[in-house]
């Protein structure tokens, strides 16, 4: 491991959080009793979320079916709405993003729409470090088609369990290929990989691609319009802080605006031809196609407030500060816990890794546990990972070097070894 020069002192921890121009965000989020390093799983609660949830409740008390088109934020209109306000976060234009549906669901949309077999180009490019759900609903939608799933999904192989290599998903980008769907950002290992490069190389050999954003969408900077990108899916509940089971949101290019959408409900209509009631579609011209039906009110309005947060910072500075954290993190790891066992598994670079530091250890599940018991919130993916996220908008430097010494004390107190080597239901 590469030898870190950094202090290793409180004092200095401290003296990172009072140069941050970002720490007066802390104090808009509800902050637990533990130290919180899981807002890549589920983001913390913000005043201002807490507010228009309220606030959406509200309106629903005081004009019952009026809360529809009047009111402080009238619902018909919200998806668009919040569409636009989450478009800066992805690099596209306000039409081409929607909130609306899950991640899921939204995948199952996009692949029914965009997943168009036809002559030798049937397959679908996946990797084997995918999440699951994406891998099972690529498999549904190849068995829609009335095709073997087994032979249609291609998933890329980690050259060492951790990663993958760019060049070998170009590598299997063949005239076989219809589609091929990554995650932005992997959710184990935290690697970030290459959009721009992957759109090119797929453009280039006439195959349609997207995106699954969750770990990243939140964290980084996209630019899916400028790289040409045609369709991409994430959930509003990591890093956007929309709460759980929050709605999600999708991007669609606007090269591919006007096409009729694999799944309709009426909610795909132009939005002033929706109530003309009529049984032909007019579909909408915008992202907001990708719609089915009624928007889930109560679970999409803690995503108002939370977003005006993101309206005033840029996500460049959120990055900014989440590269500085997650450096600061693993500096001190190499250093307090050399000798333990650990090895970091995410990338080194800046450019390749998201917004958690992946931490291996062949006893994770139960310093994941003992962490938990000592006042931090770890995630555990299995079999051997610790994901720590320290979040731009509510962490501290503070956070982050107390994580790392309570996990040596951890290790040199064997306080782990009390555990059951089981994981929890959610985990
Ligand atoms: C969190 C996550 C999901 C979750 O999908 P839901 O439909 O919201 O349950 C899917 N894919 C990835 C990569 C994720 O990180």
């Amino acid at each position: 491991m590469a030898q870190s020069s950094i202090p290793l002192t409180q004092n200095y921890a401290q003296q990172l959080d009072a140069a941050d121009e970002l720490a007066k965000y802390r104090e808009e989020f509800y902050l637990l009793p533990s130290i919180y390093m899981d807002g890549n799983s589920l983001g913390l609660l913000s005043r201002r979320a807490e507010k228009s949830l309220l606030d959406v409740l509200q309106s629903w008390k005081e004009l019952g079916i009026d809360g529809w088109t009047t009111g402080e934020h009238p619902w018909f209109f919200l998806s668009e709405k919040l569409g636009e306000m989450s478009a800066a976060l992805v690099g596209a234009e306000p039409e081409e993003v929607i909130v609306t549906g899950s991640t899921t669901v939204n995948l199952h949309q996009l692949a029914a729409t965009f997943y168009q077999p036809k002559g030798k180009r049937t397959k679908i490019i996946a990797t084997e470090l995918d999440f699951p759900t994406d891998i099972y609903a690529l498999q549904s939608q190849i068995k829609l088609h009335g095709l073997d799933a087994e032979e249609q999904l291609i998933r890329i192989a980690s050259r060492d369990g951790r990663l993958i290599e760019e060049e070998d998903i170009i590598a299997a980008m063949t005239e076989e290929v219809a589609l091929v769907i990554l995650p932005t950002v992997f959710y184990r290992s935290g690697q970030l990989l290459d959009i721009e490069r992957l759109t090119k190389a797929a453009h280039e050999k006439g195959i349609v691609i997207g995106f699954d954003g969750c770990h990243s969408v939140g964290a980084i900077p996209h630019e899916f319009s400028k790289w040409g990108v045609d369709f991409a899916y994430w959930c509003n509940y990591k890093y956007v802080n929309g709460g759980p089971g929050c709605v999600g949101s999708l991007y669609v290019n606007r090269k591919h605006f006007g096409r009729v959408p694999g799944l309709t409900g009426w909610f795909s209509s132009k939005k002033d031809k929706q109530f003309a009631m009529e049984h032909t579609l007019d579909v909408c011209e915008t992202a907001g196609a990708y719609q089915l039906g009624t928007p889930h009110m109560l679970s999409v309005a803690p995503l108002i407030g939370s977003l005006t947060m993101f309206q005033e910072v840029p996500i460049e500075k959120l990055r900014e500060k989440s590269l500085k954290l997650t450096r600061y993190l693993m500096d001190l790891i190499e250093v307090e816990l050399a000798g333990m066992g650990f090895s970091i598994a995410n990338p080194q670079e800046d450019e390749r890794r998201g917004g958690h530091v992946s931490l291996e250890h062949a006893e994770a599940v139960r310093i994941c546990k003992a962490l938990k018991e000592s006042g931090i919130i770890p995630d555990f993916r299995a079999p051997n990972i610790i994901r720590l996220a320290p979040v731009a908008f509510y962490n501290t430097y503070t956070d982050v070097w107390e994580c790392v010494q309570v996990l040596k004390a951890i290790m040199q107190e064997k306080r782990y070894e009390k555990f059951e080597n089981k994981r929890g239901v959610v985990a």
